[in-house]
């Protein structure tokens, strides 16, 4: 029997080849006679798994010398606090880009650490697009730029990677793996794992090594990208089956061709979705079109009255997790990696039948 297909922002989908292995491996890892999730830490076996999945992960993203890669814990959200107190005391100020509500979460907790500069907003026109580059009013002085490549909430991403004299911070929660990244142009990228990457709980970070200076005074120990550096990700005990299960996505995306492959797919999925919203008059996605994401699709409903009547008819055809964001309302069809092509085929045609019966 198929499984429903479930649109959720994350935790996310996860590839169903990546469930079975899981499960096959659930009471016996590789003859170990344990369940990854029992395993010490720092034993021999747990160690195979997590330098594994380090070196499929630098593979995909074609990691350059000089990045240190930091599996943590804490979420997107501790990013918000670890960057600028990691990453600001240079000069005690950053550039951060408004671009919808996970950066202005990003924002609102820097400005605890350092002296924020808001280089661009599109708050006003209530976040339909991403900022051009002209627009971008960036300071001399700022310790690094962060901005969202990918806003989840809003669906709406970066067609470009801003260009900067200070090294660039993204928050690439709903976009790492969806498609090859130039991780040079970066000096750090970060990502809660679930809508990409495997389970919540882990927490990837990608820094420069020369980025690693000295934090803030006061900064707690677990809070110090050092000293994760350091201890290989191991000072405490890290989200040791979340790490397993994102090592089994990384082999499932380079059995897929990498992140070109994957790319690709996700091109596909998200041009025809598009294709269905702007085809009717009864369904809208309010982003400009050069702005809009691969991986979150809002849309409303011509008739919000119709709405609860669509998410029910859409369970029943297998079709989970559409309603929208609540800050935001109407429906929201996240596509990551794991969203195989024929669920959002299943969606499309969906969407046209709810049309034509109740439109
Ligand atoms: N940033 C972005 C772009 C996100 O989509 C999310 C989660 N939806 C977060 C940050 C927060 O992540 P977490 O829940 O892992 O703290």
């Amino acid at each position: 029997m198929s499984r429903p297909y479930n649109f959720s922002a994350g935790p996310a989908m996860l590839p169903e080849p990546v469930l079975r292995q899981a499960q096959e491996e659930m009471l016996d890892w590789n003859g170990s006679g344990m369940c990854v999730a029992e395993m010490s830490h720092r034993g021999k076996e747990f160690m195979s798994i997590a330098e594994q999945a380090e070196r499929d992960l630098r593979e995909l993203l074609a990691l350059p010398e000089g990045y240190r890669v930091l599996f943590l814990q804490g979420g997107a959200s501790s990013q918000f606090a670890m960057v600028p107190m990691n990453l600001s005391g240079r000069t005690g100020k950053a550039d951060y880009l408004n671009t919808g509500s996970w950066s202005k979460k990003a924002i609102a907790e820097a400005h605890r650490f350092c002296a924020v500069h808001v280089a661009a907003s599109t708050q006003p026109e209530r976040f339909v697009r991403a900022p051009t580059q002209a627009e971008l009013a960036l300071s001399e002085e700022a310790a690094y730029l962060h901005y969202t490549p990918n806003e989840t909430i809003e669906g709406v991403e970066f067609p470009y990677i801003p260009e900067t004299s200070a090294p660039l911070v993204a928050d690439m929660s709903s976009t790492l793996l969806s498609r090859p990244i130039d991780v040079a142009r970066y000096g750090m990228i970060y990502a809660g794992a679930q809508k990409n990457i495997g389970p919540a709980g882990l927490t990837i970070v990608v820094v420069r090594e020369d980025l690693l200076g000295e934090p803030l005074s006061g900064t707690p120990t677990m809070f110090d990208y050092r000293v994760h550096a350091d201890s290989g990700s191991m000072y405490n005990t890290p989200p040791t089956y979340a790490w397993y299960l994102a090592g089994l996505v990384f082999q499932w995306l380079k059995d897929l061709g990498g992140l070109e492959g994957m790319g690709e797919i996700n091109r596909r999925k998200a041009e025809k979705l598009y294709a269905a919203i702007d085809g009717s008059s009864f369904y809208a996605n309010p982003v400009e079109p050069a702005s809009r994401s691969w991986m979150n699709v809002p849309f409303t409903l011509a008739n919000p009255e119709l709405d609860a009547d669509f998410l029910a008819g859409a369970k029943d055809a297998g079709l989970l997790t559409l309603k929208g964001h609540r800050s935001v309302g109407g429906m929201r069809a996240s596509i990551y990696n794991a969203m195989p092509e024929a669920g959002v085929d299943a969606l499309i045609a969906f969407m046209a039948e709810f049309e034509r019966t109740k439109g």
